[in-house]
């Protein structure tokens, strides 16, 4: 612990965004740097806990409290304080293969079990994890460093998301050669073409996507198991197969007037956006474009919100987001305490641009669509909503009861779903035969990852259904471990 009253003397400080009105013209990343005093007064704050919660991973209440890859939190602040900036990231990858990702995108458990969280604002820990991983980047501190000696094993690896890049990352350094693939023509899963580049740039995934390559990793894109290749063909060339292929069936809107045109998954949105961005700076026009259109986004979490944030940029005329849910407190309730994670209200930073754009909150809660209605093209025009009320029915279980007298029309020419998923896609997890759970996804136990087929292990959203990135690293991380004791008998990897 570096300064033992740094916790009484700083403020908690995190750098500013860039401005709302001028970042949605651009698609570049929205939030500056702390200038490096400040950062340390940062780590300053950190208390260095007999019991540090920041750094448990467990699960409360349903929700992860603490970090899930159990980062070594008070260590690194610590290290930050003292300018010990080589030592940090070295301390920081041993326990997260990808530190520049969750420090942009994490929701940051660990800073809701921060015991300073108790009675004071919590320590600014995902910001030291992005700022640390960023500088190790910038110094030029991550180069390519194959592992000393081949296992001459190999292991396919199948989807290049979190998960099974950390997968990759892992048994690669255990010796084993790695073949990742990718059915997308981009290496990243949700990174590349799930989350936007604004609010992880994609020049930031692909360094580090570059330097597993110059590791070892070898990545085959374009090509999707149990089309492009049979599953059953990789149980042939390979001694184990990780399956990290993601929960990428999205929840679809059944109610009339699903089939009218302008009405889209958020998936098909984004993946869309993304991939016309990279490939010619939207010069192809292969997306969906929102511009000068009244939007509306059904689904009020992460997807959702990136919705929003793309909207904005593409230039729409107005924009809404319906949640089916009430709006959460503003602080803590009774039964929602410290250190599980805080069920709060939040401004992300797509309600934050709607609001600076359009003078409001985009969200409107307790809302249900009731019917999409058409134009005499078959394009949407508008669509129907009724408010609910969360009720407690006679079983005992919260539900939404509509409310008569809160029927009401809504204009919109584009219509977004971001309902969430229901689970991982079937057709390789058919052709290996791969056991189900009750939610669809494959069967194998956290901790274990095996499969009911021999030398086939799961992980990530494939596994745990439509979850975060920190968890994927978590599960990647895990079934590399279990692979290389499959393969070598014992292993030495965390
Ligand atoms: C729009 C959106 C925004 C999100 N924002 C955040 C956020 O801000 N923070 C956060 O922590 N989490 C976020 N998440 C969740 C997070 O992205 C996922 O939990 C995480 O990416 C899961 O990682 P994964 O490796 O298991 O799967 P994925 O990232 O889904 O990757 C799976 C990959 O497997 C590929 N694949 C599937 N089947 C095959 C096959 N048969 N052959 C070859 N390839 C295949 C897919 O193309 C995909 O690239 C977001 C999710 C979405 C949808
Ligand atoms: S809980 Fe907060 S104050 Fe305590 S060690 Fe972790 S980051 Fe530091």
């Amino acid at each position: 612990m570096g300064k033992p009253t740094g916790f009484m003397e700083f403020e908690r400080e995190l750098p500013p965004d860039r401005q709302p009105t001028e970042r949605v013209h651009d698609w570049l990343e929205f939030h500056h740097h702390l200038p490096e005093d400040k950062l340390r007064s940062q780590g300053a704050r950190c208390m260095n806990c007999g019991v540090p919660f920041c750094h448990t991973g467990t699960l409360l209440n349903g929700m992860a409290s603490g970090c899930p890859v159990n980062n070594l939190i008070p260590e690194w602040n610590d290290l930050v304080y003292r300018g010990l900036w080589k030592q940090a990231i070295e301390r920081l990858h041993k326990t997260n293969n990808f530190p520049e990702f969750t420090g942009r995108v994490c929701p940051a458990p660990c800073e809701g079990s921060c015991v300073l969280g108790i009675n004071n604002p919590p320590v600014t820990i995902k910001n030291i994890e992005c700022e640390i991983a960023d500088r190790a980047w910038s110094e030029g501190w991550l180069e390519p460093k194959a592992p000393p000696k081949r296992t001459g094993k190999k292991v396919a690896v199948v989807g290049s998301g979190p998960s099974g890049l950390a997968c990759a990352d892992q048994l690669n350094t255990a010796g084993h050669w790695v073949t990742v693939f990718e059915r997308s023509d981009r290496v990243g899963g949700l990174l590349m073409y799930g989350i936007p580049n604004m609010k992880l740039d994609k020049r930031v995934v692909q360094r580090r996507v570059d330097l597993m390559a110059a590791e070892g990793v070898k990545f085959v894109t374009s090509t999707e198991i149990g089309k492009t290749i049979p599953a059953q063909q990789l149980l042939e060339e390979f001694d184990a197969i990780v399956l990290c292929g993601g929960a990428t069936k999205g929840r679809d809107l059944m109610i009339p007037g699903r089939d009218l045109k302008g009405i889209h998954l958020a998936m098909q949105f984004l993946h869309a956006n993304t991939k016309s961005l990279l490939d010619s700076n939207h010069e192809d026009g292969n997306y969906i474009s929102a511009k000068d259109k009244d939007v509306i986004v059904i689904g009020g979490g992460d997807t959702g919100t990136d919705c929003v944030g793309t909207s904005l940029r593409h230039g729409c005329r107005s924009l809404v987001q319906f949640e089916i849910m009430p709006k959460p407190p503003n602080a803590r309730t009774p039964d929602n305490p410290w250190p599980q994670w805080p069920r709060i209200f939040r401004m992300d930073y797509g309600q934050e641009e709607a609001a600076e754009i359009f003078g409001d909150d985009p969200r409107s809660y307790s809302i249900v669509t009731k019917e999409l209605v058409g134009d005499d093209n078959g394009h949407i025009k508008e669509l129907n909503t009724i408010q609910v009320e969360w009720k407690r029915g006679d079983d005992g279980r919260t539900g939404p009861v509509e409310m008569p007298g809160t029927e009401r029309t809504w204009p919109a020419q584009l219509v977004l779903l971001a309902l969430g998923f229901l689970g991982p896609e079937d057709t390789v997890l058919e052709q290996l035969g791969v056991e189900r759970d009750a939610r669809s996804n494959a069967k194998a136990e956290h901790g274990e990852f095996t499969t009911n087929v021999p030398g086939v292990f799961a992980a990530g959203d494939m596994r745990r259904g439509q979850s975060l990135v920190v968890w994927a690293i978590n599960e990647g991380r895990g079934a590399a471990r279990e692979c290389d004791r499959y393969l070598m008998g014992s292993t030495d990897l965390p």
